[in-house]
């Protein structure tokens, strides 16, 4: 067999707010057994869905799906206002896995909007976190721009009464990027007061940087509709590795692009589990004489509660 590299990031993988959310459904299928419901993919992983689905989580798209008398939970990424509002009408029990570093940006643009100011998000349409923050805020309160080119087409009501906030997963780069593209146009718009992109991110990115010198191709573990996962191909591709490639699981990997290969890089986004990971491992310990290298650039140790209702014994509380 011939001798292959294997570079593993670290920190890679799950982060503190998917470990939360899946633990969330884990813990209200406990209290008030099957079916629980939930309102959008968890955590976006086939993978992670399919294993609470077997459990018995109900995974559906819309609140109209729900019936009354079941549980229902909001997914990590956070919901539209008036989700948790329709589920109150409806009198169900009703728990939001929101991971709180979205919360956190939620706060942030309510705080704004308090004082006066509009929002303009930088983020990607369509993804349901952005959905969620945009729908914190009446229409028109949160503007949105995807690019650096969205920014100089922006109609805004006072650019002297202006804030902004991200999405939580993008590219720190190409984020810092925009963010400068806004100030120079708005100078006067506040930016937020520690960086919305979360430390996961952020900690993910970095790994994937340190290792993507030493590796002839790098295979990102994740989803296709997975943002903090997208953006590490493409940190990785900037970082100067060509072929950085998106794979959900061992059985995605397309061997012969790699052949030829001496060294690859390994990493996972933050809703993929670390059996990913190592079925991947094994996947090239079958095929290649491996050598398994970790690469470190962060610890993290950073963990968050789960709601109350979910820390109570059965019988207590909703
Ligand atoms: S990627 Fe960041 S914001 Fe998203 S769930 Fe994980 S810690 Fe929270």
């Amino acid at each position: 067999m011939e001798p292959l590299t294997l570079y593993l990031a670290a920190p890679r993988g799950f982060c503190a707010g998917v470990d939360r959310a899946i633990k969330i459904v884990e813990l209200a299928l406990q209290k008030w057994g099957a079916p629980v419901y939930v309102r959008h993919e968890i955590v976006h992983n086939r993978y992670v869905v399919d294993e609470l689905r077997a459990k018995g989580a109900v995974f559906v798209e819309e609140l109209d799906e729900c019936p009354d008398d079941r549980p229902v939970i909001f997914s990590a990424h956070g919901v539209p206002k008036s989700v948790p509002e329709a589920a109150a009408a409806r009198q169900m029990i009703a728990v939001d896995a929101t991971c709180p570093l979205v919360t956190k940006v939620h706060n942030e643009a309510a705080r704004h909007s308090e004082n006066g100011l509009q929002m303009v998000m930088i983020g990607h349409q369509g993804h349901p976190e952005v959905i969620g923050t945009m729908g914190q805020l009446p229409p028109g309160e949160v503007l949105l721009v995807e690019t650096v080119e969205d920014v100089a087409r922006l109609n805004v009501r006072d650019p002297l009464k202006l804030a902004y906030i991200t999405q939580t997963t993008l590219s720190v780069d190409d984020t810092a990027d925009i963010a400068r593209a806004l100030q120079a146009r708005f100078p006067a718009i506040l930016a937020p007061a520690h960086d919305d992109i979360c430390y996961a991110t952020t900690n993910r990115q970095a790994a994937v940087k340190a290792i993507a010198p030493r590796i002839d191709a790098l295979l990102v573990i994740g989803a296709p509709n997975s943002s903090n996962s997208k953006r590490l191909v493409e940190v990785g591709k900037a970082a100067g590795c060509a072929y950085s490639q998106l794979v959900q699981r061992a059985t995605d990997i397309d061997w012969r692009a790699l052949s030829g290969a001496k060294s690859v890089g390994v990493t996972a986004g933050a809703s993929a589990p670390e059996t990913l990971v190592n079925e991947v491992i094994d996947a090239f310990r079958a095929r290649y004489q491996v050598a398994v290298e970790r690469v470190e650039t962060a610890t993290e140790d950073i963990e968050f509660k789960v709601p109350r209702v979910l820390r109570e014994p059965i019988g207590g509380g909703a």
